[in-house]
């Protein structure tokens, strides 16, 4: 079963996603916890997520997939913005509980100056910090194209960041396409290369997760500028390859493409219709 959707709006809540995901065809979404640019999050209304609990088991959706704001940066010089980051994420994570068993997925952050081994270290210590062993949430690293200071440019990197947290069963990648490729990884021409160094280093058990996009730069540009699918440098074939290989069967795949509704529509047709069960 291919579980694809998009991000969608969450500023009328859960019912209003869930509708317009079935409308798009897609079975899974991804939604900003709270302002991607901001911090405050939105009131919980418990009627509106019983309502969507419901919607969602009528249409069989996939797990959820959602995303920390961009403004978290765990791993910040800025004492100030490490604890906002730490709260918003413990906020987060006790949120995600009124719609248990999903995912939660951030940018582990960027280190500005400090050093990778600094920033690995106050990344390691925020997911200490605010991950209990209640929590159903599993909470993703984001693979990241390296832009600038980012931290997760190289598996290795993931790898040193879950090496440091206690609570590992909690932790899980998601595989971003364009960012893994203009990570310097070749998922068109080395798939299986690929696949394999994600499973020696870091584990493919902990690959939960899929955003699905093209990229507008080359492999390893660590730019990150998605495109639409078909429409980038890693090209059509090479992505319904992607979907396509057993080891990503039934992970949540979501698109993050430049596109309206209309083209969202058009990307889940194609894939649903390049995807053999
Ligand atoms: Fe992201
Ligand atoms: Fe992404
Ligand atoms: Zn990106």
């Amino acid at each position: 079963m291919l579980y694809i959707g998009c991000h969608l709006s969450a500023s009328k809540g859960y019912m209003a996603m869930g509708k317009q995901a079935e409308e798009l065809g897609a079975n899974t979404f991804a939604f900003f916890t709270r302002n991607p640019r901001g911090g405050s999050a939105k009131e919980i209304n418990f009627s509106d997520i019983a309502e969507f609990k419901k919607l969602s088991e009528k249409l069989a959706f996939g797990k959820l997939v959602a995303h920390a704001p961009y403004t978290m940066n765990p791993c910040s010089a800025n004492e100030k913005i490490r604890n906002f980051s730490c709260q918003a994420m413990a906020d987060d994570l006790k949120r995600m509980e009124n719609i248990p068993h999903n995912y939660y997925n951030f940018h582990p952050g960027s280190h500005v100056n400090q050093g990778v081994d600094v920033g690995i270290e106050f990344i390691a210590q925020q997911l200490n910090s605010v991950l209990t062993t209640e929590q159903s949430t599993i909470v993703l690293l984001e693979t990241m194209a390296g832009k600038g200071s980012e931290i997760g440019r190289s598996f290795e990197e993931l790898r040193a960041i879950i090496d440091r947290v206690e609570l590992k069963e909690k932790l899980g990648v998601c595989f971003d396409t364009c960012h893994v490729w203009d990570g310097g990884y070749d998922i068109v021409n080395d798939l299986d290369g690929v696949l394999e160094k994600f499973d020696k280093i870091i584990g493919l058990d902990r690959l939960k997760a899929v955003h699905l996009n093209d990229s507008m730069n080359k492999l390893g540009s660590h730019k990150d500028r998605h495109a639409k699918i078909g429409e980038g440098n890693i090209g059509a074939d090479a992505i319904v390859k992607f979907i396509n290989r057993p080891e990503l069967k039934g992970l949540p795949v979501i698109l993050e493409t430049p596109n309206d509704m209309e083209g969202y529509i058009k990307e889940i047709n194609f894939l649903r219709e390049n995807y053999s069960e």
